[in-house]
């Protein structure tokens, strides 16, 4: 289609067609840099794949120019497909590491003085106990997994371990030893590393960093392939990352990124939303644009984010955006509580059933999760109830055990196969050597399931080209792996919370959610708590139809009691009986006008557009003067004074003056409206909710009853 002069002009409309008046303004933005700060699930990662389109469409830019970048295979996988779906070939859509990683390896004769890519670090615990042992620390599996933590936010900074005390100090980080000692660990960590002749992840982006910085000829080379960047969740870029952008860049400046600052899930890898944030300070003359309607979700999960982001505390919170349902109305979302975890499990496997049944696709319900340790029990579950699943989404695809052993017979089976072979029989039989049969799918889910669903959808793929031979179809199979273009396979997919980012599904689990699990017992500063609310917020906002919250009370039958996490919405419910409330979340089903009508984004009195999230609350620059109702401002505070005397309590206590003040200057209308405001949350709704509503609504003082309060 893009090399039709003909068909081109109905594909670029095609292109804009089913995007919103903003979307549509950042896909045809003029080249250089573009910013779009936005919330979960607004078309953010649909603008720049339609942007991307658009500008190869109208033969602006050659997609083999353009380099698209997020930060896990799955989302990049999808990113390709996305684009490949609006009629465009050839552009590259890595994950950060990948486009590094091939980079490197490219470049690795030049960079490695003729020798190969050293070998890749697979997971740092092992070498973190040797360096420990050398620097005489001696260390648990926790300490280990926390120094390695320590490294990977050290080197993800750029910060080199004779730097790493005083950095370590100005920046507060938690960590399980003093700083000094760390640093020697880190130290040791490198030598240890080098020593085996390997490099690590972090390793991978520095040097593609250096390859650039250093080398005037690669600098050359990559600029000249790569001319068009795009950043999706540019929330989580970290110094090292957000260096090896620059790099790219150059002095040149056509770069497009899109983020959410309440989905900030990194931070404890160095990864900063100010980056975000600041970009429009970075990049002189950037467009900066804004989108708060949400397509994915029903205004019932929409209206459960939006409250549990509310509650967010500390720096990002004042960058939180207030999402707008768009979707018709769903089911309520449901928060279960079960005596313990395989109770929860098995509860949560017997409803994926029911969904399945009811005609929902296995592959469109999610369980989502903190720990992938939590994994086992609903694999388990899911396999007693006959479930197929998929761990992890199947980014792995094509390096998985039972996928390559398929793909080693297939690549047998072509010295052997007449030519002239039908695909499907040539792969059936080579298949059969491995002891794959299409009509022997295993009982129930179970690992075994998982595994033929795996061949099947290579199965699945030869379907697709069955007019090609045996021969071209592994070659279809390699170049889907370099790719990395990873097919479907059926099953409830099980992921953790933050491989979940940036995807969707319609059922999503977000289940374990209890104290010391979520938070997780390790998050022990103010910061590190807020991370966890912003994991939940990406776990709910994953949901386009249906959202399960569950935690279960004890990890085993009988075992000691926990809390339920504290970011829960409907852990504030009972207070909250007979103000209306119908949901968890604090919306009133078919209340979407009125919620869509709450979002202020311009000023009321010079009618600029707001950006800051305080301005945004207020719904004026802070500039700007006060247009508050004095009327109703005294009939505020004489509702505060006798209410607060009545429970004995100071004025302040009730609401402070700030608040009344932005009381009477937005005049809430209704329960959702009332909780944007600053300094009510849902425990304050539900106790003065209904006496502040009746008040705006122009009730007298005397006219409301105190009886509830006192
Ligand atoms: P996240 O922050 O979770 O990454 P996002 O902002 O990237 O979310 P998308 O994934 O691009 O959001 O879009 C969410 C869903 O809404 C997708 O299914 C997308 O196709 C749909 N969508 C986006 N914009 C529109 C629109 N204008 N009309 C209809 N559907 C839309
Ligand atoms: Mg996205």
């Amino acid at each position: 289609m893009a090399d039709d002069a003909e068909g081109r002009p109905a594909a670029k409309h095609a292109v804009l067609a089913g995007l919103d008046p903003e979307q549509r303004a950042a896909v045809t933005a003029e080249a250089g840099p573009v910013c779009i700060l936005a919330g979960a699930g607004t078309g953010k990662t649909r603008s720049i794949t339609h942007r991307i389109a658009y500008r190869a469409l109208t033969g602006e830019v050659r997609p083999r120019h353009i380099l698209a970048v997020t930060f896990t295979a799955r989302a990049a996988a999808q990113m390709r497909e996305r684009i490949a779906r609006l009629g465009v070939a050839g552009v590259q859509a890595r994950t950060f590491h990948a486009a590094a990683l091939r980079q490197v390896r490219y470049f690795a004769a030049r960079l490695f003085s003729g020798r190969e890519l050293p070998e890749l670090v697979d997971s740092k615990a092992r070498l973190v106990t040797l360096a420990a042992a050398r620097a005489n620390a001696r260390t648990d599996r926790t300490a280990t997994r926390d120094l390695a933590a320590e490294i990977e936010w050290a080197k993800s900074s750029l910060i080199e371990p004779g730097e790493y005390e005083v950095a370590a100090t100005k920046a507060g980080r938690d960590i399980p030893l003093d700083a000094a000692q760390v640093a020697e660990i880190y130290m040791a960590y490198e030598q240890v590393k080098r020593g085996n002749g390997m490099i690590d992840f972090e390793d991978l982006l520095r040097a593609a960093v250096w390859a650039i910085e250093e080398h005037t000829d690669i600098a050359e080379q990559v600029r000249a392939q790569y001319r068009h960047f795009v950043v999706d969740e540019y929330q989580d870029v970290n110094p090292v990352q957000q260096r090896l952008l620059d790099a790219w860049l150059g002095d040149r400046d056509d770069v497009t990124v899109v983020g959410d600052a309440s989905q900030t899930i990194y931070s404890f890898t160095g990864a900063s939303s100010s980056h975000l944030v600041d970009f429009a300070r970075h990049y002189r003359g950037a467009t900066v644009l804004r989108l708060v309607r949400d397509y994915r979700s029903t205004p019932q999960i929409v209206g459960c984010a939006n409250a549990v982001i509310a509650q967010a505390r500390g720096e990002l919170a004042s960058l939180r955006l207030e999402l707008v349902g768009q979707r018709p109305a769903g089911p309520e979302p449901t928060i279960r509580d079960f005596p313990d975890e395989p109770a929860e499990a098995a509860a949560v496997a017997a409803r994926c059933a029911e969904l399945i049944a009811a005609g929902t696709p296995a592959r469109e319900i999610a369980v989502l999760f903190r720990t992938n340790a939590q994994s086992a029990s609903y694999e388990e579950a899911l396999a007693e109830a006959n479930v197929a699943y998929v761990v992890h989404g199947g980014e792995r695809f094509f390096e998985r055990p039972e996928v390559r052993r398929a793909m080693i017979a297939l690549r047998a089976a072509t010295r052997t196969t007449e030519p002239e072979t039908p695909l499907h029989e040539a792969v059936a039989s080579a298949l059969e050597s491995v002891g794959w049969r299409r009509d022997a799918q295993p009982q129930g889910g179970g690992t075994a399931r998982e595994h033929w669903e795996a061949v099947a959808a290579l199965v699945g793929i030869a379907a697709e080209h069955a007019d090609l031979g045996l021969e071209a179809f592994c070659e279809e199979l390699a170049r889907r792996a370099a790719a990395q273009h990873i097919p479907n396979i059926d099953g409830v997919v099980l992921s953790s919370l933050h491989s979940a980012k940036g995807l969707e599904w319609d059922a999503v689990f977000v289940v374990g959610l209890a104290e010391g699990t979520l938070p997780t017992s390790y998050a022990k500063t103010p910061e590190a708590v807020e991370e966890e609310r912003r994991l939940l917020y990406v776990g709910i906002t994953r949901a386009r139809q249906q959202l399960w919250l569950s935690y279960s009370l004890a990890r085993t039958p009988g075992g000691r009691s926990r809390q339920p996490c504290r970011f829960l919405p409907g852990r504030h419910r009972a207070a909250g009986a007979g103000s209306g409330r119908s949901g968890p979340s604090g919306t009133r089903a078919g209340k979407t006008d009125a919620v869509r009508r709450r979002i202020v984004i311009t000023c009321r009195v010079c009618g600029v557009t707001l950006s800051s999230g305080a301005e945004r609350k207020i719904g004026r620059c802070e500039s700007c003067p006060s247009d508050r109702d004095e009327e109703l401002y005294d009939r505020l505070r004489e509702w505060r004074l006798r209410t607060a005397g009545g429970q004995h309590v100071p004025a302040y206590v009730v609401f402070t003056d700030a608040t009344l003040t932005a009381l009477a200057e937005r005049r809430p209308e209704t329960p959702e409206e009332l909780v944007t405001i600053a300094g009510i949350g849902p425990r304050k709704l539900a106790l003065y909710g209904d006496a502040v509503l009746a008040l705006v609504d122009g009730v007298a003082v005397d006219d409301l009853d105190f009886g509830a309060e006192t």
